[in-house]
Protein backbone atom coordinates (compact mmCIF):
# COMPACT_ATOMS: atom_id res chain seq x y z
CA UNK A 1 0.00 0.00 0.00
CA UNK A 2 1.55 3.30 -1.37
CA UNK A 3 0.26 6.73 -0.05
CA UNK A 4 -0.99 8.61 -3.40
CA UNK A 5 -2.72 11.95 -2.09
CA UNK A 6 -3.40 14.28 0.69
CA UNK A 7 -6.27 15.71 0.40
CA UNK A 8 -6.95 18.20 3.33
CA UNK A 9 -10.08 20.55 4.55
CA UNK A 10 -9.95 23.51 6.47
CA UNK A 11 -12.75 23.86 8.25
CA UNK A 12 -13.94 26.29 10.98
CA UNK A 13 -16.51 24.95 14.10
CA UNK A 14 -18.50 27.50 15.97
CA UNK A 15 -17.39 28.07 19.71
CA UNK A 16 -18.49 29.37 22.49
CA UNK A 17 -17.09 32.61 24.04
CA UNK A 18 -15.04 30.59 26.70
CA UNK A 19 -12.72 32.53 28.91
CA UNK A 20 -9.00 31.69 30.09
CA UNK A 21 -6.45 33.66 31.17
CA UNK A 22 -5.47 35.20 26.98
CA UNK A 23 -9.02 36.53 26.70
CA UNK A 24 -11.90 34.67 24.82
CA UNK A 25 -12.63 32.25 22.49
CA UNK A 26 -12.87 33.32 19.16
CA UNK A 27 -16.33 32.64 17.33
CA UNK A 28 -15.01 29.97 15.63
CA UNK A 29 -12.05 27.18 16.25
CA UNK A 30 -9.85 26.22 13.43
CA UNK A 31 -9.46 22.37 12.53
CA UNK A 32 -7.90 20.72 9.41
CA UNK A 33 -9.74 17.23 8.39
CA UNK A 34 -7.04 15.56 6.38
CA UNK A 35 -7.68 12.20 4.21
CA UNK A 36 -4.74 10.02 3.18
CA UNK A 37 -5.40 8.33 -0.23
CA UNK A 38 -3.37 5.14 -1.46
CA UNK A 39 -3.25 3.12 -4.06
CA UNK A 40 -5.60 -0.22 -2.66
CA UNK A 41 -8.31 2.75 -2.22
CA UNK A 42 -8.04 2.85 1.74
CA UNK A 43 -8.50 6.13 2.89
CA UNK A 44 -7.19 7.60 6.60
CA UNK A 45 -9.07 10.01 8.11
CA UNK A 46 -7.02 12.54 10.87
CA UNK A 47 -7.86 15.80 11.89
CA UNK A 48 -5.09 18.98 13.12
CA UNK A 49 -5.42 21.79 15.16
CA UNK A 50 -4.96 24.75 13.53
CA UNK A 51 -5.42 27.23 10.29
CA UNK A 52 -3.69 28.60 7.38
CA UNK A 53 -0.20 28.37 8.68
CA UNK A 54 -0.27 24.53 9.68
CA UNK A 55 -2.73 24.21 6.24
CA UNK A 56 1.31 25.11 4.07
CA UNK A 57 3.22 22.47 6.32
CA UNK A 58 0.76 20.00 5.92
CA UNK A 59 0.43 20.44 2.15
CA UNK A 60 4.29 19.98 2.42
CA UNK A 61 4.48 16.98 4.37
CA UNK A 62 1.86 15.22 1.72
CA UNK A 63 4.26 15.81 -0.98
CA UNK A 64 7.12 13.96 1.15
CA UNK A 65 4.91 11.59 1.99
CA UNK A 66 3.86 10.55 -1.76
CA UNK A 67 5.43 6.81 -3.05
CA UNK A 68 5.99 6.17 0.75
CA UNK A 69 3.92 2.88 2.78
CA UNK A 70 2.11 4.20 5.56
CA UNK A 71 3.19 1.05 7.43
CA UNK A 72 6.58 2.65 7.47
CA UNK A 73 5.84 4.92 10.61
CA UNK A 74 9.92 5.79 11.46
CA UNK A 75 11.34 6.27 8.10
CA UNK A 76 7.88 8.83 7.62
CA UNK A 77 9.28 10.61 11.01
CA UNK A 78 12.65 10.91 9.84
CA UNK A 79 11.78 12.43 6.80
CA UNK A 80 9.24 14.62 8.26
CA UNK A 81 11.39 15.53 11.42
CA UNK A 82 11.50 19.22 10.02
CA UNK A 83 7.12 19.52 10.16
CA UNK A 84 6.68 18.37 13.78
CA UNK A 85 3.19 19.13 14.02
CA UNK A 86 2.07 18.18 10.61
CA UNK A 87 4.18 14.58 11.18
CA UNK A 88 1.51 13.82 13.94
CA UNK A 89 -1.30 14.49 11.97
CA UNK A 90 -0.35 12.66 9.07
CA UNK A 91 0.77 9.67 11.53
CA UNK A 92 -2.64 9.36 12.51
CA UNK A 93 -4.42 9.01 8.97
CA UNK A 94 -1.53 6.82 8.43
CA UNK A 95 -2.49 4.24 11.50
CA UNK A 96 -6.02 4.88 10.65
CA UNK A 97 -5.54 3.85 6.72
CA UNK A 98 -2.88 0.49 7.85
CA UNK A 99 -5.28 -0.83 9.92
CA UNK A 100 -8.54 -0.09 7.72
CA UNK A 101 -6.52 -1.89 4.89
CA UNK A 102 -6.47 -5.03 6.96
CA UNK A 103 -10.14 -4.59 8.73
CA UNK A 104 -8.98 -4.47 12.19
CA UNK A 105 -9.28 -1.43 14.62
CA UNK A 106 -6.44 1.21 14.98
CA UNK A 107 -6.52 -0.11 18.95
CA UNK A 108 -5.30 -3.55 17.85
CA UNK A 109 -2.23 -1.91 16.32
CA UNK A 110 -1.41 0.08 19.53
CA UNK A 111 -0.69 -2.87 21.85
CA UNK A 112 -4.54 -3.98 22.29
CA UNK A 113 -7.46 -2.73 24.36
CA UNK A 114 -6.26 -2.10 28.54
CA UNK A 115 -9.44 -0.59 29.91
CA UNK A 116 -12.92 -1.21 27.75
CA UNK A 117 -13.36 2.51 28.74
CA UNK A 118 -11.61 5.44 28.49
CA UNK A 119 -12.80 8.04 31.23
CA UNK A 120 -12.94 11.88 30.38
CA UNK A 121 -13.21 15.35 32.46
CA UNK A 122 -15.97 18.18 32.71
CA UNK A 123 -14.00 20.86 31.42
CA UNK A 124 -14.92 23.71 32.86
CA UNK A 125 -14.96 27.65 31.87
CA UNK A 126 -15.76 30.94 33.03
CA UNK A 127 -18.05 32.24 30.13
CA UNK A 128 -19.95 34.80 28.52
CA UNK A 129 -23.46 33.89 27.23
CA UNK A 130 -23.24 33.61 23.45
CA UNK A 131 -25.72 33.42 20.67
CA UNK A 132 -27.60 30.03 21.24
CA UNK A 133 -25.77 29.53 24.07
CA UNK A 134 -27.24 26.91 25.69
CA UNK A 135 -24.82 27.05 29.13
CA UNK A 136 -25.37 31.10 29.63
CA UNK A 137 -23.51 33.27 31.33
CA UNK A 138 -20.42 31.77 34.16
CA UNK A 139 -18.80 34.33 35.96
CA UNK A 140 -18.88 33.38 39.67
CA UNK A 141 -18.17 30.72 41.63
CA UNK A 142 -22.13 29.94 42.11
CA UNK A 143 -22.45 29.71 38.49
CA UNK A 144 -19.49 27.72 37.98
CA UNK A 145 -21.09 24.77 40.43
CA UNK A 146 -24.24 25.05 38.22
CA UNK A 147 -21.83 24.26 34.98
CA UNK A 148 -20.40 21.34 36.35
CA UNK A 149 -23.34 20.12 37.73
CA UNK A 150 -24.98 20.05 34.58
CA UNK A 151 -21.59 18.38 32.95
CA UNK A 152 -22.25 15.58 35.58
CA UNK A 153 -25.70 15.12 34.56
CA UNK A 154 -25.67 14.72 31.09
CA UNK A 155 -22.28 13.42 30.61
CA UNK A 156 -21.67 11.51 33.80
CA UNK A 157 -17.92 12.87 34.17
CA UNK A 158 -16.66 13.05 37.55
CA UNK A 159 -13.20 14.31 37.30
CA UNK A 160 -13.74 18.01 36.72
CA UNK A 161 -11.15 20.55 35.86
CA UNK A 162 -11.63 24.11 35.73
CA UNK A 163 -9.97 26.72 33.28
CA UNK A 164 -8.82 28.96 35.90
CA UNK A 165 -6.47 32.39 35.26
CA UNK A 166 -9.70 34.66 34.65
CA UNK A 167 -11.13 35.97 37.80
CA UNK A 168 -8.81 36.84 40.42
CA UNK A 169 -7.13 33.87 41.99
CA UNK A 170 -9.04 33.92 45.56
CA UNK A 171 -12.66 33.99 43.70
CA UNK A 172 -10.74 30.66 42.23
CA UNK A 173 -10.21 29.21 44.86
CA UNK A 174 -13.66 29.77 46.37
CA UNK A 175 -14.90 28.31 43.27
CA UNK A 176 -12.25 25.34 43.84
CA UNK A 177 -14.13 25.12 47.76
CA UNK A 178 -17.64 25.14 46.31
CA UNK A 179 -16.99 22.60 43.53
CA UNK A 180 -15.58 20.45 46.63
CA UNK A 181 -18.10 21.00 48.97
CA UNK A 182 -21.07 19.97 46.00
CA UNK A 183 -18.91 16.92 44.79
CA UNK A 184 -17.34 15.38 47.71
CA UNK A 185 -15.86 12.08 45.86
CA UNK A 186 -15.28 13.70 42.54
CA UNK A 187 -11.72 14.32 41.29
CA UNK A 188 -11.02 18.03 40.84
CA UNK A 189 -8.00 19.50 38.63
CA UNK A 190 -7.20 23.64 38.18
CA UNK A 191 -5.16 24.91 34.86
CA UNK A 192 -4.53 29.07 35.21
CA UNK A 193 -2.34 28.68 31.77
CA UNK A 194 0.73 29.90 33.56
CA UNK A 195 -1.10 33.68 34.42
CA UNK A 196 0.21 33.38 38.33
CA UNK A 197 3.31 35.05 39.93
CA UNK A 198 5.41 31.87 41.27
CA UNK A 199 4.34 33.66 44.80
CA UNK A 200 0.45 33.73 43.85
CA UNK A 201 0.79 30.14 43.14
CA UNK A 202 1.94 29.19 46.26
CA UNK A 203 -0.36 31.16 47.91
CA UNK A 204 -3.36 29.51 45.80
CA UNK A 205 -1.92 26.13 46.21
CA UNK A 206 -1.48 26.17 49.96
CA UNK A 207 -5.28 27.23 49.76
CA UNK A 208 -6.13 24.60 47.81
CA UNK A 209 -4.16 21.82 49.62
CA UNK A 210 -6.97 21.07 52.29
CA UNK A 211 -9.29 20.14 49.29
CA UNK A 212 -7.53 17.62 48.08
CA UNK A 213 -6.66 18.90 44.59
CA UNK A 214 -6.00 15.96 41.65
CA UNK A 215 -3.38 18.19 40.10
CA UNK A 216 -2.46 21.87 39.37
CA UNK A 217 -1.94 22.89 35.94
CA UNK A 218 0.68 25.26 34.70
CA UNK A 219 0.05 27.78 37.52
CA UNK A 220 3.23 29.60 36.77
CA UNK A 221 5.47 30.67 33.91
CA UNK A 222 8.71 28.41 32.89
CA UNK A 223 10.87 25.49 34.41
CA UNK A 224 12.40 27.27 37.78
CA UNK A 225 8.74 28.95 38.34
CA UNK A 226 7.28 25.74 38.29
CA UNK A 227 10.12 24.35 40.18
CA UNK A 228 9.89 26.85 42.56
CA UNK A 229 6.01 26.11 42.87
CA UNK A 230 6.51 22.46 43.71
CA UNK A 231 9.09 22.71 46.25
CA UNK A 232 6.63 24.29 48.45
CA UNK A 233 3.40 21.90 47.76
CA UNK A 234 2.16 18.66 47.64
CA UNK A 235 0.02 19.24 45.23
CA UNK A 236 1.17 17.55 42.03
CA UNK A 237 1.71 19.76 39.41
CA UNK A 238 1.27 19.10 35.78
CA UNK A 239 1.94 20.83 32.40
CA UNK A 240 1.32 21.03 28.64
CA UNK A 241 3.23 24.15 28.22
CA UNK A 242 6.66 24.12 29.81
CA UNK A 243 7.27 19.86 28.73
CA UNK A 244 5.83 20.03 24.93
CA UNK A 245 9.12 17.97 23.51
CA UNK A 246 10.87 15.42 24.65
CA UNK A 247 14.23 17.91 24.41
CA UNK A 248 12.14 19.51 27.32
CA UNK A 249 12.11 16.72 29.64
CA UNK A 250 15.21 15.77 31.00
CA UNK A 251 15.78 19.93 32.74
CA UNK A 252 12.03 19.14 33.87
CA UNK A 253 12.96 15.87 35.40
CA UNK A 254 16.31 16.83 36.76
CA UNK A 255 14.75 20.44 38.48
CA UNK A 256 11.29 18.02 39.73
CA UNK A 257 9.56 21.07 37.93
CA UNK A 258 6.77 18.64 37.33
CA UNK A 259 4.82 15.77 38.29
CA UNK A 260 2.35 15.37 35.49
CA UNK A 261 2.62 15.56 32.18
CA UNK A 262 -0.15 16.01 29.50
CA UNK A 263 0.49 14.11 26.31
CA UNK A 264 -1.49 15.66 22.55
CA UNK A 265 -1.11 13.54 20.15
CA UNK A 266 -1.30 16.59 17.34
CA UNK A 267 1.88 17.85 18.46
CA UNK A 268 3.75 14.99 20.66
CA UNK A 269 3.93 12.93 17.58
CA UNK A 270 1.21 11.38 17.24
CA UNK A 271 -0.79 8.31 18.48
CA UNK A 272 3.26 6.31 18.88
CA UNK A 273 4.75 9.47 19.62
CA UNK A 274 2.54 9.78 22.95
CA UNK A 275 3.20 5.65 23.63
CA UNK A 276 7.17 7.19 23.38
CA UNK A 277 6.05 9.69 26.14
CA UNK A 278 4.20 6.86 27.79
CA UNK A 279 7.30 4.91 28.74
CA UNK A 280 9.53 7.96 29.51
CA UNK A 281 6.71 8.99 31.90
CA UNK A 282 7.05 5.40 33.40
CA UNK A 283 10.42 5.38 33.72
CA UNK A 284 10.96 8.99 35.69
CA UNK A 285 7.91 8.58 37.76
CA UNK A 286 5.85 10.85 36.12
CA UNK A 287 2.20 10.98 35.81
CA UNK A 288 0.48 10.89 32.17
CA UNK A 289 -2.88 12.31 31.68
CA UNK A 290 -4.01 13.94 28.31
CA UNK A 291 -4.27 17.21 26.51
CA UNK A 292 -6.90 18.63 24.94
CA UNK A 293 -7.70 21.55 22.84
CA UNK A 294 -11.40 22.71 20.59
CA UNK A 295 -11.75 19.49 18.19
CA UNK A 296 -14.26 17.02 16.25
CA UNK A 297 -14.96 13.66 16.49
CA UNK A 298 -12.12 12.53 14.56
CA UNK A 299 -9.96 12.99 17.07
CA UNK A 300 -12.15 12.06 20.16
CA UNK A 301 -11.80 8.44 18.53
CA UNK A 302 -7.90 8.70 18.25
CA UNK A 303 -7.98 9.92 21.65
CA UNK A 304 -10.06 7.14 23.05
CA UNK A 305 -7.84 4.57 20.71
CA UNK A 306 -4.52 5.77 22.63
CA UNK A 307 -6.02 6.05 26.38
CA UNK A 308 -7.86 2.76 26.01
CA UNK A 309 -4.38 1.08 24.79
CA UNK A 310 -1.62 3.17 26.86
CA UNK A 311 -1.69 1.91 30.96
CA UNK A 312 0.45 4.60 32.23
CA UNK A 313 -2.48 6.83 31.31
CA UNK A 314 -4.48 6.76 34.68
CA UNK A 315 -5.92 10.54 34.66
CA UNK A 316 -8.99 11.29 33.26
CA UNK A 317 -9.15 12.57 29.21
CA UNK A 318 -9.60 16.30 28.92
CA UNK A 319 -11.38 17.46 26.34
CA UNK A 320 -13.46 20.71 24.62
CA UNK A 321 -15.93 17.90 22.91
CA UNK A 322 -18.79 19.10 24.97
CA UNK A 323 -18.72 22.64 23.78
CA UNK A 324 -18.77 21.90 19.93
CA UNK A 325 -22.45 21.23 18.92
CA UNK A 326 -21.30 20.38 15.28
CA UNK A 327 -19.38 17.15 13.76
CA UNK A 328 -17.92 15.72 10.51
CA UNK A 329 -18.36 12.42 11.18
CA UNK A 330 -21.38 10.07 10.14
CA UNK A 331 -23.97 9.50 12.84
CA UNK A 332 -23.40 12.82 14.89
CA UNK A 333 -21.13 13.48 18.01
CA UNK A 334 -19.77 10.50 20.00
CA UNK A 335 -21.88 9.98 23.14
CA UNK A 336 -20.11 10.12 26.66
CA UNK A 337 -22.00 6.79 29.00
CA UNK A 338 -20.89 7.37 32.40
CA UNK A 339 -18.27 9.86 31.53
CA UNK A 340 -16.81 7.35 29.59
CA UNK A 341 -15.89 6.33 25.90
CA UNK A 342 -15.62 2.97 23.84
CA UNK A 343 -13.12 3.05 20.95
CA UNK A 344 -16.03 3.53 18.05
CA UNK A 345 -17.05 0.17 16.55
CA UNK A 346 -15.36 -0.55 13.06
CA UNK A 347 -11.92 -1.20 11.68
CA UNK A 348 -9.66 1.65 11.70
CA UNK A 349 -10.55 4.90 14.12
CA UNK A 350 -14.21 3.55 13.45
CA UNK A 351 -15.42 7.00 11.83
CA UNK A 352 -16.36 8.05 8.40
CA UNK A 353 -16.53 11.03 7.61
CA UNK A 354 -20.12 13.34 6.79
CA UNK A 355 -20.11 15.22 3.35
CA UNK A 356 -22.50 17.35 3.86
CA UNK A 357 -21.32 17.98 7.13
CA UNK A 358 -17.72 18.29 6.17
CA UNK A 359 -18.78 21.00 3.27
CA UNK A 360 -20.77 23.34 5.71
CA UNK A 361 -17.64 23.63 8.03
CA UNK A 362 -15.79 24.06 5.52
CA UNK A 363 -17.93 26.80 4.15
CA UNK A 364 -17.98 28.26 7.37
CA UNK A 365 -14.03 28.44 7.34
CA UNK A 366 -13.87 30.15 3.61
CA UNK A 367 -16.80 32.48 4.77
CA UNK A 368 -15.30 33.68 8.35
CA UNK A 369 -12.23 36.20 8.59
CA UNK A 370 -10.99 34.17 11.50
CA UNK A 371 -8.10 32.46 9.50
CA UNK A 372 -5.57 34.58 12.02
CA UNK A 373 -7.85 34.12 15.39
CA UNK A 374 -6.79 37.12 18.13
CA UNK A 375 -8.40 36.40 21.27
CA UNK A 376 -6.92 39.06 22.91
CA UNK A 377 -8.47 41.34 20.34
CA UNK A 378 -11.50 39.82 20.98
CA UNK A 379 -11.34 40.18 25.18
CA UNK A 380 -10.26 44.10 24.54
CA UNK A 381 -13.80 44.66 22.61
CA UNK A 382 -15.36 43.76 26.18
CA UNK A 383 -12.57 45.00 28.66
CA UNK A 384 -10.84 47.93 28.08
CA UNK A 385 -8.59 47.49 30.67
CA UNK A 386 -7.46 43.76 29.69
CA UNK A 387 -3.80 43.25 29.78
CA UNK A 388 -2.48 39.74 28.53
CA UNK A 389 0.07 39.97 30.16
CA UNK A 390 1.98 36.70 32.66
CA UNK A 391 2.08 36.79 35.75
CA UNK A 392 -1.17 38.87 35.91
CA UNK A 393 -1.91 37.97 39.62
MG1 LIG B 1 -3.25 23.38 30.19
Amino acid sequence: MRITNLKLTPVAVPDPPLRNSWGVHAPYALRIILELETDEGVTGLSEANGGAALLGELVAAGKAAEGETPWHLERLRVKLRGLPRAWSALEVACLDACARSIGRPVYDLLGGLVRPRVPFASYLFYKYEGENDRWGDVNTPEAMVGEARRFREEYGFTTHKLKGGVLPPDEEVETMRLLREAFPHDRLRIDPNAIWSVETSIRVAKALEPLDIEYLEDPTHGLAGMAAVARQTHIPLSTNMVVNDMADLPMAVEMRAVQVILCDHHYWGGLTGCKRLASVCESFHLGLSMHSNNHLGITLAAMVHLAATTPHLIYACDTHYPWQEEDVIVGGKLRFEDGSLTPPAGPGLGVELDRDQLAKLHENFQRMATRNRDDSAEMLKRDPYYLPFRPRW
